[in-house]
């Protein structure tokens, strides 16, 4: 066996957590809401969780799916859960967040493929705390686009964000069961609709691919009107998951920002630590002018 790859000083340690942060997980825990904070042991936790930001998992947490470099659980998914939407727009307010991220594994088994679930939680979340900027963060509704979007079209999210996660050249490694033009046509698709929502999408470096083709997904993004776009290394959950390849450098990450802003990206997040959702009111601030 080929021993991991040592990680390099750039890469930050989990954060401690503060009483703030443990009053917020206990409102979580009084929800039973899931947040990819906490479940991904995200380094970022107390950061955001301060200013007011997190990212929530809704309709479950097992995925129809199973993406080699990714820590969630699949299987069959538990059904929906009605209630859900009200839920979390209560504990949105009874966090004070003013920035969320809400997101869902992939659920290939829902006739609409969870958007109509979606659209609720938006609403619903809007209805308890008007002031709320909601950046939705979701799957592909492969063989479902046209319902997705037709749902969608009364519940606009601020920012619609849909990540390719890799070049395409590694999509039957790492994302079986996806495709990259299938995913290229979704975000292009929503745009045409809501030309004033900013898209966005992301990818995780070091699972093995080059800094040209990094490149040229960035181009074909542009090329289908995406506006934001975050750049972070990919981390190995467990030693089940795909290896890191190679850890990018911060100089590397720094050049690839530069040549998305040459692009015409309205935001880079670019950076070893750099998650879709890391700093996601910041990224969406000089997007949304709020
Ligand atoms: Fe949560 Fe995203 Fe912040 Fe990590 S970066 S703590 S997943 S909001
Ligand atoms: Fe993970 Fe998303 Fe792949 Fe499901 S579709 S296994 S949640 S990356």
């Amino acid at each position: 066996t080929i021993a991991p790859l040592r990680k390099p000083t750039w890469i930050r340690a989990k954060s401690q957590g503060t009483p703030e942060v443990a009053r917020l997980k206990d409102v979580l825990r009084t929800a039973k809401l899931h947040t990819v904070c906490e479940e991904a042991s995200c380094p970022n936790l107390g950061e955001c969780f301060g200013k007011g930001t997190a990212t929530f998992m809704i309709m479950g947490d097992i995925c129809t799916r199973r993406c080699p470099f990714c820590d969630v659980a699949h299987g069959r998914p538990n059904p929906l859960d009605a209630d859900e939407p009200r839920h979390l727009a209560e504990t949105i307010r009874d966090m004070g967040l003013r920035y969320v991220v809400i997101t869902s594994v992939d659920r290939d088994d829902l006739p609409d493929g969870g958007a109509g679930h979606f659209a609720a939680c938006i609403a619903e979340s809007r209805k308890l705390s008007p002031t709320l900027t909601i950046e939705v963060l979701v799957p592909d509704f492969r063989g479902r686009m046209d319902p997705a979007l037709t749902i969608f079209k009364d519940n606009p999210p601020d920012v619609f964000n849909h990540n390719l996660e890799t070049i395409p050249r590694l999509y039957k490694q790492a994302r079986p069961g996806s495709d990259y033009e299938w995913s290229l046509d979704l975000l292009e698709r929503f745009k045409t609709l809501h030309p004033d929502v900013p898209t966005k999408s992301g990818l995780m470096l070091g699972l093995g691919e080059s800094l040209e083709e990094i490149e040229a997904v960035m181009r074909d993004l542009r090329a289908h009107g995406v506006d934001m776009l975050t750049l972070g290394q990919y981390l190995q959950p467990s030693k089940n998951h795909l290896p890191v390849d190679r850890y990018v450098t911060p100089e590397e990450f720094d050049h690839l920002r530069v040549i998305g802003e040459q692009m015409g990206f309205s935001h880079v997040a670019s950076g070893p630590m750099v998650r879709s959702s890391y700093h996601a009111d910041l990224q969406a601030e000089n997007v949304l002018h709020y």
